[in-house]
C-alpha cells in the first residue's frame, strides 16, 4: 500500500516530516482503513503520532509495522494483572525525569516526545503527554548527577532524546562530559528506525564529539531496515558510534524464530549489535503484545548456534518493584553431577562434559 508516499517527500528535513505527523483518527483514516471511532477512543487515552516516513513503510492492515504504530482497541482492555508503572520507575526517581536504580548508572529522561508513539511502549503512561522537559528540570538532573560520585554512566532516554534540537543536545552532553566521574554516555533512541531523517551528518558528528558514547536503538522487524534507516545506521557507525539494538519481543510482530533470525542478521549487516531482547513488561494497555516466556526462550534457542554469536542478544525481563533486569536462558544443562555435566547442544544432541578437578 505505502499509503504515506502520497505526501511524504524524501528531501524534507526531519522537523518538517515530524510536523506533518498524523495525530488524530480522522487524519489517519485518509490513509489507512481504520475504524475511526475505535482509534479515536484509544487516542484519547494514549496519544498517537505516526509520521509520514513511518506511515510510508506500512504495507498492509495489521502488518508488523501497522501493529506498532496504529492504535488498537485492545489497548483499552483493563487487565488487573497489568500496571501503569510495574517497574516502579516513579519511586526510584530522586529528581524529576531521572531514574537511579543501579548504583553506577542513571537513566535521564531529557525528552517526553518521540518520533512515533509505539503502541507497545513501556512508558506509555507518560510519553507524549504534557510539555517538553524544561531547562530547569534538566539543570536539576545534571546537578543530581554531579553530586553522586558513584554514577559512572548516564543514559539519555525519554521519550526520545534525539527529538530535541542539536543545540540542546550539545549543551546537555557537554555539561555531562565535564563531570569527572561520568565515564560513559549512552543514548537510547528509536529515531534511526522511526524517523531516520533525524540522523544527519551534523548529528553524527555531534554525538561523535562526546566519545565514548554508545547509541542503542530499537528495531523490531526486518522491514524497518529500509534504505533510509540503513543509511542512518551507516552515518552513525562511520562516525565511530557503537550501535546496539534493544529489540522488544512482540506478539504478531517478531514472535517467530524465522523473523527474529532475519532481524538479528540484518542488524549485524548494518553494524548494529543486538544487545537485549526485552520481554514485554506488564504495562497497562500493552497486554495484546505479550508472548509467553516459553516462546521467548524458544526463539533464543533458535538463535544460538544458528546465527553468528554476535547476533544473539540477551533475553531480559525487567523485575517488579525496581528489581532491575535479569537474563533468561534456555536450559542447556540437563543434569549436574560431581564430575560431569550432562548438556544439550544447539541441535538437541546430548553431551557429557567432564568437570575435572577445579581449584575452587
Ligand atoms: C535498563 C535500565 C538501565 C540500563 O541497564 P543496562 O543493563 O546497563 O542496559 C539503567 N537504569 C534503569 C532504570 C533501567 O531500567
Ligand atoms: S520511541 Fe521508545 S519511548 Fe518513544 S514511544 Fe516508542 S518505545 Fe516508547
Amino acid at each position: 500500500m505505502g499509503a504515506g508516499a502520497v505526501f511524504f517527500s524524501e528531501s524534507a528535513g526531519w522537523q518538517q516530516i515530524l510536523a506533518e505527523s498524523i495525530t488524530s483518527a480522522e487524519g489517519l483514516s485518509k490513509y489507512l482503513a481504520i475504524d475511526v471511532k475505535t482509534v479515536d477512543q484509544v487516542v484519547r487515552q494514549y496519544p498517537m503520532r505516526i509520521n509520514p516516513y513511518y506511515l510510508s513503510i506500512i504495507q498492509s492492515a495489521d502488518d508488523p509495522l501497522w501493529r506498532q504504530a496504529v492504535p488498537d482497541a485492545a489497548e483499552l482492555a483493563v487487565d488487573p494483572a497489568l500496571e501503569a508503572d510495574p517497574l516502579s520507575e516513579a519511586p526510584q526517581s530522586p529528581v524529576k525525569h531521572l531514574i537511579h536504580r543501579y548504583p553506577d548508572r542513571v537513566v535521564f529522561m531529557v525528552s517526553s516526545h518521540c518520533a512515533m508513539y509505539c503502541r507497545h511502549c513501556m512508558r506509555k503512561r507518560r510519553v507524549g503527554q504534557g510539555r517538553a522537559v524544561s531547562r530547569a528540570a534538566i539543570e536539576k538532573g545534571i546537578e543530581y548527577i554531579r553530586e553522586q560520585p558513584e554514577v559512572q554512566e548516564v543514559i539519555l532516554s525519554g521519550g526520545d532524546p534525539l527529538l530535541i534540537s542539536d543545540g540542546r543536545l550539545d549543551d546537555i552532553l557537554s555539561r555531562l562530559k565535564r563531570i569527572p566521574h561520568v565515564e560513559l554516555l549512552r543514548v537510547h533512541s528509536r529515531a534511526p528506525c522511526t524517523l531516520p531523517q533525524r540522523v544527519t551528518n551534523d548529528l553524527a558528528a555531534l554525538l561523535a564529539s562526546y566519545h565514548p558514547l554508545y547509541l542503542n536503538i530499537q528495531f523490531n522487524h526486518p522491514a524497518e531496515l529500509t534504505p533510509a534507516s540503513m543509511d542512518a545506521c551507516r552515518k552513525l557507525a562511520d562516525a565511530g558510534i557503537p550501535l546496539g539494538s534493544q529489540t522488544v519481543l512482540l506478539k504478531g510482530v517478531n514472535d517467530d524464530p524465522r523473523v527474529m533470525k532475519r532481524l538479528m542478521r540484518d542488524l549485524l549487516k548494518n553494524r548494529v549489535r543486538p544487545y537485549y531482547l526485552h520481554h514485554t513488561d506488564p504495562v497497562q494497555g500493552t497486554g495484546h503484545f505479550r508472548t509467553s516466556v516459553e516462546r521467548g526462550l524458544e526463539i533464543m534457542r533458535a538463535l544460538r548456534g544458528r546465527i553468528s554469536g554476535m547476533g544473539v542478544p540477551s533475553y531480559m525481563i525487567d523485575l517488579p518493584r525496581g528489581g532491575g533486569k535479569i537474563p533468561l536462558l534456555p536450559q542447556y544443562i540437563k543434569k549436574t553431577g560431581r564430575s560431569r555435566l550432562l548438556v544439550e547442544n544447539y541441535e538437541g544432541e546430548m553431551f557429557e562434559y567432564a568437570l575435572g578437578h577445579g581449584r575452587d
